[in-house]
């Protein structure tokens, strides 16, 4: 079927579902095919839950008109959603970045909001399935689209960039993670500046942490033209410090020989301030006033267990085990280790797919953790179990933490939980 046809039906049922657990009624059921599934086969289970019709692209399941049969179906709802992106002209603001990508899209969105009517990626839908399907959620009443890109390999950004059409965009840092798939730190560097290779070649804007070195000398090497500069240094656009962290942050910030304005947030970690930095930038550009993006960054309250605080009935937990990953494992030591609380816990787990650099990354946080002097560091996992030593407590599964912990349970602390998703911290958090 050709692409113009298949929009036509979009037209007519713009909603589009991939998972048989939640087919939304009038929908168009997208049957794409996973490591261990086919969703070809779920094609007329799709069309009894209420779909309207269901994409496939294997002859021997179509039976009746409401089977569409493509090449590939993954292609078709790519091509559909950069063929709506084409009619949307509205700015599209693309977001990238090793940490931070989806606090600061949330952070965009909760400004931006203030005055227009926003679409943004739901949760962290940010791959090539991910991207599509939140570009065809967007509706013609919609002002700005937000869009988180993530990536895991070279030319994904690219890619993305080439569904979405960004016409502004930031990166909001680059480190090491996903260096299996990358190569190498040169390899993040590259893949996610593939964004700033796109907004310079379609003449887009670009939102730079302008004290960032990496992210300026990637900006200088491309020469983009048109460039907002936040940051902490005077002489940039938007200049911001950080006042307070005790847990939570107060921020001050001002344009360019501008007046000062103090935000008091929901979000802890010091690193969270250019986040807010980028929002504030963004906001002032899309012409907001100070007092709508200091109500927007103010009323974001975080969740998904990214650098959330929660009181439990013993202690106060920063729970941070959404991901792990040496440049983000940093910025989560550096942020306990300056705010305020008398009993500290720092409890980490793997960092996962952190290739050859896996060890000396691992021994590099063991380093830093165990220097910062607090009460107790306990390390999960088995690349840090592989390099124990007597200065901490190690153990090699989430589950031997676990039953250390409620053995001798910690009571009045201020407790560090970061880990990769993977290590299953949730179960610690249950006994603290
Ligand atoms: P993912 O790759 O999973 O989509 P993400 O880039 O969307 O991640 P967030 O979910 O916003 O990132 O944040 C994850 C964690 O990254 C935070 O809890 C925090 O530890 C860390 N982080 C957030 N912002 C920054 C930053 N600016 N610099 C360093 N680390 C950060
Ligand atoms: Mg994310």
């Amino acid at each position: 079927m050709h692409i113009d046809e298949l929009y036509r039906l979009y037209r007519q049922y713009p909603r589009v579902c991939t998972d048989t657990r939640n087919i939304l009624p009038d929908s168009i059921f997208f049957a794409l095919k996973g490591e261990r599934f086919n969703a070809n086969t779920f094609a007329e289970e799709a069309l009894s839950l209420g779909a309207r019709y269901v994409v496939i692209d294997e002859a021997q399941y179509q039976k009746d008109e409401r089977y569409i049969l493509v090449d590939d179906v993954l292609q078709a709802l790519q091509q559909l959603a950069n063929h709506h992106r084409k009619q949307l002209h509205i700015p599209f603001i693309g977001v990238t970045g090793t940490n931070g990508k989806t606090t600061t899209k949330e952070l965009l969105y909760a400004v931006l909001s203030q005055k227009f009517r926003v679409l943004a990626t739901k949760g962290n839908l940010n791959n090539h399935i991910g991207v599509p399907l939140t570009l065809l959620s967007i509706s013609e009443d919609v002002e700005a689209a937000i869009i988180e890109m993530g990536a895991n390999h070279p030319e994904e950004i690219a890619f993305l960039c080439g569904l979405a059409e960004p016409t502004h965009g930031l990166i909001t840092n680059v480190g090491k993670a996903h260096l299996e798939g990358f190569g190498s730190f040169e390899g993040v560097k590259k893949t996610k500046g593939e964004l700033y290779d796109y907004l310079k070649s379609h003449d887009g804007v670009l939102f730079l942490q302008a004290d960032n070195a990496h992210l300026v000398e990637m900006e200088q090497a491309r020469g983009v033209n048109k460039v907002v500069r936040y940051g902490f240094s005077e002489g940039n656009d938007i200049i911001g410090r950080l006042e307070i962290a005790n847990p939570f942050l107060t921020v001050s910030w001002h344009k360019n020989g501008g007046t000062d304005y103090k935000i008091t947030t929901h979000l802890t970690g010091s690193y969270n301030t250019e986040n807010i930095l980028a929002a504030v930038a963004v906001g002032d550009y899309f012409g907001l006033t100070a007092t709508e993006i200091n109500a927007g960054v103010e009323g974001y309250v975080p969740t998904n267990n990214r650098s959330q605080i929660t009181k439990t009935a013993d202690n106060t937990v920063i729970a941070d085990y959404y991901n792990a990953n040496a440049s983000s494992m940093a910025a989560a030591l550096d942020n306990i280790a300056v705010i305020a609380g008398n009993k500290k816990v720092i409890i980490l787990g793997d960092m996962f797919e952190m290739g050859e650099e896996s060890t000396e990354e691992h021994r590099k946080v063991i380093e830093k953790a165990l220097s910062l002097g607090v009460d107790r560091v306990i390390f999960v996992g088995k690349a840090f179990y592989a390099q124990r030593n007597d200065a901490a407590q190690f153990y090699e599964t989430t589950e031997e933490a676990k039953t250390a912990l409620i053995e001798k349970p910690l009571k009045g602390c201020m407790v560090l939980l970061k880990a990769s998703r993977g290590m299953a911290f949730e179960k610690l958090m249950e006994v603290l």
